[in-house]
């Protein structure tokens, strides 16, 4: 029986833990450091390290002869986690960190994607305020801004009028070089396949909804929601982006003598051109996860543990044809200034088919409290997407704590 070491502690690390936890080959998983929620798992247990500790990872993953590391969150894969837990000889589901410069590089990204004839939007670089001005005159509005390294999606202004963007342009050059993109219209979905060393398995489609507030209005945000699949990628459409993107990523990344072995997610908008890229990231969407999870009928733990390994991935996984939909609770003032330490209960019963993802939470003398943002993903399964929301909302509907913030619209591009 073979023990598995999740890193990362937000609702997506909740959803694969729970997920490679039904494995009938794992005995255990672990969380570094993982939340309440993993903690009150069967079979999963948190681990007192940081995800990016490198060298306690190594010692824990020996000391428990964990068999599979995989990787939650971005910051440790830029970071070098992969590169050293993989230096230490332990199998990792996750990119080393020249693949996961695909995320913590948009310069980086888009040169990659000029390379390898990837669809995506023209753009510029920048170093100097000067030429960037120059550049913004001739542009058409709206105008898109962004800053190179990560930033937690703060680090990216789609701007309506000249003044906004030379704005942006001239706080994000503080930090260092930045781009300026072409406005892509249509509709934004999200393609996350396993890759492994050029092989490409796609996962079901998914759409999240970024921001705060209902009708997609108000600031960005890490994801309000999201639910799988969706009818923009559709059968045809994911064949396409398929064949168009992620094949050629995969087998670029390959050719530049990159060996990427972990979730490669793009954020695509869909117009009339096609798909293009928006953004790669270098592992799994945090909500989309929580669907995903819910959905996926095949076993995670073989999947992922022949990646890493390197012997290569089935043609297929299996998928529960109904929809799932993920409502994100968050925390009061969340994005700008979330509060933390809010007293909250869970519904003690839940509805078959549904499961509370635990994400900014802290758990003190067997009480709840908020930690963060965004603090639980409530999600369903329905025959459905109406059936899925009114679900998942009828759980909604028995939490709440003071100042919690949700929206109600979560999956409204699929209904009819
Ligand atoms: P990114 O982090 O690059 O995915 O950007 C964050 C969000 O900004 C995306 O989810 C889109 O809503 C928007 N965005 C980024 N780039 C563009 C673009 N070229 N055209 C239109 N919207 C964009």
């Amino acid at each position: 029986m073979d023990r598995v070491l999740v890193l990362g502690q937000g609702g997506r690390e909740h959803a694969l833990a729970w997920k490679l936890a039904q494995s009938p080959r794992v005995e255990q998983v672990f969380c570094a450091p993982g939340n309440p929620g993993t903690a009150a798992e069967p079979k999963v247990q948190n681990l007192n390290l940081a995800s990016d500790d490198a060298a306690g990872l190594i010692e824990a993953a020996r000391r428990l002869a964990i068999s599979l590391v995989v990787v939650g969150p971005e910051a440790p894969l830029v970071g070098g986690v992969a590169d050293a837990l993989r230096r230490a000889g332990i199998a990792v589901f996750g990119p080393n960190a020249d693949g996961a410069q695909l995320e913590g590089s948009k310069l980086y990204a888009k040169a990659f994607m000029a390379r390898h004839g990837l669809p995506t939007a023209a753009y510029g670089r920048f170093t100097g305020l000067d030429p960037a001005r120059t550049f913004l005159r001739r542009q058409d509005l709206p105008v898109v801004v962004k800053a190179d390294g990560l930033a937690s999606g703060k680090g990216v202004v789609v701007a309506t009028t000249l003044a906004q963007a030379e704005q942006a342009a001239e706080k994000f050059l503080r930090q260092g070089p930045i781009l300026i993109e072409a406005f892509l219209e249509g509709e934004e979905a999200s393609y996350i396949a396993i890759v492994a060393d050029g092989q490409v398995l796609g996962l079901a489609g998914s759409q999240d909804h970024k921001r705060l507030l209902d009708g997609d209005r108000g600031p960005n945000t890490g994801g309000m929601g999201a639910y799988s699949p969706t009818p923009i990628l559709d059968t045809h459409m994911a064949e396409r982006v398929r064949r168009e993107i992620m094949v050629p990523a995969a087998q670029g990344l390959l050719a530049e003598g990159i060996s990427y072995r972990g979730f490669l997610y793009a954020g695509l908008m869909i117009g009339a051109d096609g798909p293009r890229i928006l953004e790669f990231n270098c592992r799994l969407g945090d909500p989309e996860t929580q669907p995903l999870m819910l959905r996926m009928r095949s076993d995670l733990y073989p999947l992922l543990l022949s990646a890493a390994r390197g012997d290569g991935l089935p043609t297929q996984i299996n998928w529960d044809p109904r929809t799932a939909l993920c409502v994100v609770l968050a925390a009061a003032g969340y994005p700008e200034a979330p509060r933390t330490g809010d007293t909250l209960t869970l519904p003690t019963a839940l509805p078959a088919d549904c499961k509370i993802f635990h994400a900014g939470t802290r758990a003190r003398d067997g009480k709840l409290y908020t930690q963060g943002g965004r603090v639980l993903g409530v999600t369903a399964l329905g025959p459905d997407v109406a059936a899925a929301q009114q679900r998942a909302y009828d759980v909604v509907q028995r939490i709440s704590w003071p100042g919690m913030q949700f929206r109600r619209d979560i999956g409204w591009r699929a209904r009819p």
